[in-house]
């Protein structure tokens, strides 16, 4: 769980140096076994913040003192921290993405999230474009509260933003088609693909808010919402009890 991703084995870093390179990129594909072949318009990993989803504008509006932007591939987000001022470490175990932002002026690290040896005191972690998918499965959230009860600072907070999947299982009538002997319905699996470099496949899972704020009670942290988006998104802060 805590390795990191070489360029030959890293799709989405090898279309964010292409396009950081050449301002294009090709198609960057995500297969999953729940859904047909999607594309990730990758001048969409480079967006800047008038072109940002309310909800990660609000994140980076919040966002204070000493920031950890996790997971934060192209470094869009540490971009427009550093234009507003700000004073922001990016983390990410894209070989290739780390590059990238660190030719883009970000102050960049090679490093997964949960490799222990990673130390530090912030006051905002940043967890954007479905946040909580770098958790992967629920039965990683007592390693993942670990891990971030001991990167904040006193007084700290996770902000990440996340979605209730539960839209791609209602009826009609509003009643769910969920079998709750199957797997959390927001765990998703992904592959990554571009110009003939397959990644290996990853669990990605995307958390309801009350599934969160109850795995945040069971490991010493409350949840709180700050803004709902316009389609079962919202934004959430984790702070230690
Ligand atoms: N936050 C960025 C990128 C989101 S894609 C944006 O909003 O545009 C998710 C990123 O998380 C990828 O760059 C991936 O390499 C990185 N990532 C996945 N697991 C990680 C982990 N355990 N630690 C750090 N980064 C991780």
């Amino acid at each position: 769980m805590d390795t990191l991703l070489g360029a030959g084995k890293d799709p989405m870093g090898a279309a964010i140096y292409d396009f950081h390179k050449t301002g294009k990129a090709g198609k960057l594909i995500v297969h999953s076994s729940m859904f047909d072949d999607d594309e990730i318009p990758v001048a969409d990993l480079f967006r800047k913040f008038d072109k940002m989803p309310a909800l990660e504008q609000k994140a980076l509006e919040c966002a204070t003192g000493n920031i950890l932007d996790v997971g934060a591939g192209s470094g869009c987000h540490s971009v427009a921290l550093q234009e507003m001022g700000k004073k922001c470490l990016a983390i990410d175990i894209s070989e290739l993405s780390v590059k990238v932002m660190q030719e883009r002026g970000v102050d960049a690290r090679l490093v997964n999230l949960y490799d222990e040896s990673f130390v530090g005191q912030f006051d905002t972690i940043l967890m954007l474009m479905n946040g909580t998918g770098i958790i992967g499965r629920l039965e990683n959230m007592q390693k993942f509260f670990n891990r971030i009860k001991y990167l904040l600072a006193p007084g700290g907070r996770v902000i990440v933003d996340s979605s209730d999947l539960r839209y791609l299982y209602e009826e009609e009538d509003g009643s769910l088609m969920i079998d709750l002997a199957d797997e959390y319905y927001g765990l998703l699996d992904y592959q990554m693909e571009y110009k003939g470099i397959l990644g290996e496949p990853f669990d990605w899972i995307y958390v309801d808010f009350e599934t969160l704020s109850y795995y945040a009670e069971q490991n010493g942290f409350k949840a709180e919402m700050i803004a709902e988006g316009e389609h079962y998104d919202y934004l959430a802060a984790l702070s230690i009890k």
